[in-house]
């Protein structure tokens, strides 16, 4: 089983891990931030497995260099199934982290570690810790067990308490390149390089959503959405009020709607700037013959308001009302 060299795209924080590792001078507490699906998540388990791999702390200090543990031992396996009982994980129960999981850990932290040498802990999607729950936390962060490591992962640091952040090493992780999302998709789905190409530029960097895209339902979601928005400027008003309706009543879909929305306009910007980096490449012909006589100015206004209507998604807007005005601007010439 591979190591840290199967994180793709992540060399600067294995970098910043490997060094901590070959040093001995592990920080105790960390926090990775980076948009989902980029493996914060597998680091954190891998990083576990490091330090308490029986092979590199048997081994010679040499060996430490790479920090790649041996995924053999009998500490690596019970990792990788999950049975070991110091290295622990949580996350938010529903959509927050609760104080009563905080309080658990407190509890499991208060007492030596079973048989690790390095207790890990693992808060994912730190962000959603409550206040009460985050002020616990800091508690033990403030006064750190021994052979204990903290890691946090999170979008960013924004919805985090300040003296959470404080107290952590924080790790930035990247997004994912085009170039690699697309091998994966490949490597590990089978799919077309002109589907992959299209799913690697709407994944925004992430795998776990690259993923999510490759079956078959994401794929005919796309092209039905595109057909619709090709054929949009034929429809009388009610028809495009209706189509708006039916976007509105899949919350959950609405931002990959607007994404694909987003780069079917780009598109139609990249058709006279730089045809070579058109994204929906099976779509060439519509983007070429539909959009060739809209100036640049109203194409710009229409990215502006789909960009808008992504911001909106944040808020607690009328999504019907947000969609049908979005709709009534796409086809304003
Ligand atoms: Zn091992």
């Amino acid at each position: 089983m591979p190591g840290f060299e199967s994180i793709i795209d992540q060399k600067r924080p294995i970098r910043i891990l490997t060094t901590c590792l070959r040093d001995g001078n592990i920080p105790h507490a960390l926090l990775f931030t980076g948009i989902s699906g980029i493996g914060k998540r597998t680091t954190a388990r891998l990083f576990s497995k490091a330090c308490n791999c029986e092979a590199l702390s048997s081994a010679v200090s040499r060996k430490r260099i790479d920090g790649i543990p041996c995924c053999r031992c009998r500490s690596c396996r019970k990792i990788k199934s999950g049975n070991h009982p110091d290295i622990i994980h949580i996350e938010p129960s529903g959509n927050i982290i609760k104080i009563a999981q905080i309080r658990d850990l407190c509890h499991t932290l208060s007492m030596k570690p079973y048989e690790a040498e390095t207790r890990v802990v693992t808060i994912s999607e730190a962000q959603n810790l409550n206040l009460e729950a985050g002020n616990a936390l800091l508690k033990v962060l403030e006064e750190p067990p021994e052979h204990t490591i903290i890691i946090l992962t999170a979008l960013n640091t924004a919805n985090l308490l300040p003296t959470v952040v404080s107290r952590c090493q924080e790790i930035r992780f990247g997004p994912i390149s085009r170039k690699n999302l697309m091998k994966l998709l490949h490597d590990e789905r089978g799919t077309e390089t002109e589907v992959a190409r299209i799913i690697a530029a709407m994944a925004n960097g992430s795998i776990s959503k690259a993923m999510a895209m490759s079956d078959d339902q994401w794929i005919n979601q796309r092209n039905w959405l595109i057909h619709e928005l090709e054929t949009l400027e034929s429809r009388t008003i009610r028809g495009v009020m209706a189509f708006a309706e039916q976007l509105s009543s899949n919350k959950d879909k609405l931002p990959d709607v607007l994404e694909v929305i987003l780069i079917w306009l780009r598109d139609r910007w990249m058709v006279r700037m730089d045809p070579e980096n058109i994204i929906n490449i099976d779509r060439i012909d519509g983007v070429q013959s539909n959009y060739g006589n809209v100036p640049p100015s109203s194409l710009l206004s229409k990215i502006t308001a789909v960009q808008r209507a992504q911001m909106k998604l944040q808020t607690h807007t009328n999504l019907r009302l947000m969609l049908e005005n979005l709709m009534l601007h796409l086809v304003k010439t």
